[in-house]
């Protein structure tokens, strides 16, 4: 994915450049480089992570009767 005329220096075209596992975002105009704002693998290990929803309102919400 091309960010155009997203750089911040002289507002070229930026693109994904992977070094190192990490992904920089670099200017095709003046060679500026940023770091990716988020990685995708975050998300990922907070799913993975997360311990499934349950909740027992089921039987609270029944009627005493
Ligand atoms: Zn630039």
């Amino acid at each position: 994915m091309i960010n155009l005329k997203a750089c911040a220096r002289c507002g070229g075209d930026l693109i994904p450049e992977e070094l190192l596992g990490d992904i920089d975002l670099v200017c095709l105009q003046c060679g500026h480089r940023t770091s990716a704002p988020a990685a995708p693998r975050t998300t990922y290990s907070i799913l993975a992570t997360a311990p499934p929803a349950r909740t027992r309102q089921r039987s609270q919400q029944r009627r005493a009767a």
